[in-house]
């Protein structure tokens, strides 16, 4: 796949690449706020997004394009590059005409590939040079993310970056986007060469949890930080909860320890260790969600009047379960007491 650099050097040398920014453009002052505080702290892209995909109908969807300029102002008058999202054709001649540098394409819109072509052909028809940022799909699907990036690059769009925002979970945890860093890690393996930004703000969904993703991300190797940041964040029309000002973000960009070295180093123990925090979040959903079955059992088995143990159930259940995990070389006593562990549990929620 062809790439060339995402950014000309002199904002490629420093790392971690950091672009940082409310998550909507609100208004003229907000933005010129906003940019001012971030640039007194050293950054150097401004984002804001102005048309925004939201869930529900009803909720704030952007000024779209009267808001452009309050961004592209804001970030010429701070020496800053401008970056907003895309999701069609016109926005991406709006954006372009007015003036914005970077342009990004969300989480939702990556997910759509008629939609990805139809941009990739209207940046490259309009301006191939224009680095674009590809977020990953809501669902956890590598592919669907490359094949977006290898859109862009088909069309002749060629300065790409990756955003890693996390993915959709069903089950509530922690974090309002799961990390699930195995992913992103995949997709460095497919593309070496492409850089690597991680979006705390939307794997977080909380201001407090920012840092330490952005720590991760760090320890990770990843290339740079895309970051929302208001100067009012509880104010804010969309994403309030996850929104830092901007001197908080530059005391949490002092605080990170960056990693020296040739930065090949993502198979590390920070890797094994994020693969192991995913596996085990996933652990415990499942547990979660095993015990509410075991709950409901308890309901059915009292209004039926039905003893809670069942020595044949739980004997075939064993032995079913011993036999799959053999399969897969797992330890035989170790999976009993694991197995006898969640029995005893499920008996407990149901006595
Ligand atoms: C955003 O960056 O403001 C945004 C909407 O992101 P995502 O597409 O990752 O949800
Ligand atoms: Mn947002």
């Amino acid at each position: 796949m062809k790439l060339l650099p995402f950014l000309s050097e002199n904002f490629l040398s420093s790392r971690p690449l950091v672009i940082a920014g409310p998550c909507s453009a609100e208004s003229a002052g907000q933005m010129l706020q906003t940019a001012r505080g971030l640039a007194a702290e050293g950054v150097s892209i401004l984002r804001a997004g102005v048309w925004k995909p939201r869930t529900m109908p009803g909720s704030f969807e952007g000024f779209g394009s009267k808001a452009l300029p309050w961004l592209v102002d804001a970030a010429c008058e701070c020496g800053m590059l401008a970056a907003t999202e895309v999701a069609n054709r016109s926005h991406v001649e709006e954006a372009l005409q007015a003036g914005i540098d970077i342009l990004w394409i969300g989480a939702r819109t990556t997910a759509n590939p008629f939609a990805v072509q139809e941009i990739a052909d209207a940046i490259a028809a309009l301006a191939p040079d224009t680095p674009v940022i590809v977020k990953n799909p809501l669902n956890p699907d590598v592919s669907l993310w490359l094949g977006a990036i290898q859109r862009l690059s088909l069309a002749g769009v060629c300065r790409l970056a990756a955003s890693h925002r996390g993915f959709s979970v069903y089950t509530p945890r922690i974090y309002r986007n799961d990390p699930c860093w195995r992913l992103p890690i995949e997709l460095h393996h497919r593309l070496p060469e492409l850089p690597l930004l991680c979006d705390p703000s939307h794997i977080a969904g909380r201001r407090d949890l920012v840092a330490p993703i952005c720590q991760q991300a760090m320890d990770l190797g990843f290339d740079g930080l895309i970051v929302e940041c208001h100067s009012y964040p509880d104010c804010a029309l969309s994403d309030a909860a996850q929104q830092l000002t901007p001197a908080e973000f530059g005391s949490l960009l002092k605080s990170l320890r960056l990693k020296h070295g040739n930065g090949n180093d993502r198979e590390s123990l920070a890797q094994m260790r994020a693969e192991i925090d995913t596996i085990d979040s996933e652990l415990i959903a499942l547990l979660a969600r095993r015990m509410d079955v075991a709950r409901r059992i308890g309901d059915y088995k009292r209004a039926e009047g039905l003893p809670v143990v069942q020595t044949e159930r739980y004997s075939q259940l064993m032995s079913q379960r011993t036999a799959q995990a053999a399969e897969l070389n797992l330890d035989e006593n170790f999976i009993r007491s694991i197995l006898a562990a969640i029995h005893e549990e499920s008996v407990r929620l149901q006595l």
